[in-house]
């Protein structure tokens, strides 16, 4: 698309979503969301291998490929549904929703779903760069009474300097060019917020972090498939919904306490469906902002290896663009070299691997 327009090096995080998701649309709307998820999870992983080889190169390489997926997850997330079979996909069009607290307003993409939770301030403390680790002493000690205040201080400091972020975006212009600006910037904000983070603790561990939520955004991934369930379930009439919320309710809710969806007596006389939406927009948001950590982190691995190797000016987009460049200068397929790549280039992948790995001793 874009690519004879612009720089493919300038293009925003949504415009690579959507460059990269537009090469394997094809073959990517017949994958479920779990088996995309499953591929930033195998790219994570073989991230960590080469992290605890220490082959820095490799590491870079397996950074594009996590971006790659994870960009595949959210375009097929963002899909409209249109067939019956994309009804059983609850990651299907479960992006689409418009976020809680949407501050930005516009359509859901990755950008907004990180600026939402990232808006150019650390989302727990409101800081420019992030004071949560000097501060860490208050903050896990908040129950006690020599910490109580200051803690209630540094509430008050945080609020103060979130809603005066997130005010910034009542400018149009303003949220235009959050949105727009290339992709290196959305990492440099990253590391002007939690660069120092970064200098103190080992890649492996940043690694460690990413796993971490990488694994949150499948946890959610699974919760949404449950509420398709209970929805499945209810509309059979085999599910008893409000039974179900209610005895939840019981379970985890104190006796002078009301529920986000109100009294029981409340839950009694609402329809399952209104009942169902609460927790199917509370994973999805929670699936939108751990997708937020998620580049949060990748983006700290790649600080980190820049710190490593003293390459201060280390490019995201120029190693993207070179692995997704074909040989005209075009944005394709890696394997086929296609634009718009096919089931048979899939198909060889699998096949070959196979054999590979046959020759070399199996699994
Ligand atoms: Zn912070
Ligand atoms: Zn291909």
């Amino acid at each position: 698309m874009s690519d004879s327009e612009k720089d493919l090096e300038e293009l925003s995080i949504d415009e690579w979503v959507a460059t990269v998701s537009d090469v394997y649309k094809d073959v990517d709307s017949r994958r479920t969301g779990n088996e995309l998820w499953l591929q930033v999870l195998d790219e994570a992983s073989k991230m960590m291998e080469s992290i605890r080889k220490e082959e820095i190169p490799d590491t870079t390489k397996q950074c594009v490929k996590v971006f790659g997926w994870l960009g595949s997850l959210v375009a097929e997330g963002l899909r409209e549904p249109k067939t019956v079979a994309d009804f059983d996909d609850p990651i299907i069009g479960s992006l689409r929703a418009t976020s809680v607290n949407d501050f930005i307003g516009g359509p859901e993409s990755l950008g907004k779903f990180i600026l939402l939770k990232y808006p150019e301030v650390c989302h727990t403390c409101g800081g420019d760069p992030c004071d949560c680790t000097a501060n860490r002493m208050i903050t896990e000690n908040r129950r006690s009474q020599r910490y109580e205040n200051k803690f209630k201080e540094l509430q008050k400091i945080s609020i103060a300097r979130l809603t005066a972020a997130e005010g910034r975006f009542k400018s149009p212009e303003f949220t235009k060019a959050e949105l727009e600006r290339p992709i290196d910037e959305v990492f440099h904000m990253y590391s002007r917020i939690y660069g120092g983070i970064h200098y103190d603790i080992d890649l492996w561990k940043i690694g460690d972090h990413l796993m971490e939520e990488i694994g949150e955004v499948g946890k959610r991934i699974v919760d949404l498939g449950q509420v398709r369930r209970m929805e499945v379930q209810a509309k059979k009439g085999a599910l008893d919904v409000n039974k179900v919320v209610i005895a939840a309710y019981k379970k985890t809710i104190p006796r002078n306490k009301v529920s986000p969806l109100g009294s029981v007596e409340e839950i009694k006389e609402m329809g399952h469906k209104q009942l169902l939406n609460f927790f199917k927009d509370y994973h999805t948001y929670g699936m939108k902002s751990e997708l937020a950590d998620s580049v949060s982190w990748l983006s700290g691995v790649w600080n980190k290896i820049a710190i490593i190797t003293k390459a201060r000016d280390l490019s995201f987009a120029e190693r993207l663009t070179q692995n997704f460049k074909n040989y005209q200068g075009l944005v394709a397929c890696r394997a086929c070299g296609n634009t718009r790549c096919n089931e048979e280039c899939l198909s060889i992948d699998l096949c070959s691997r196979t054999f590979m790995e046959q020759a070399t001793g199996g699994a």
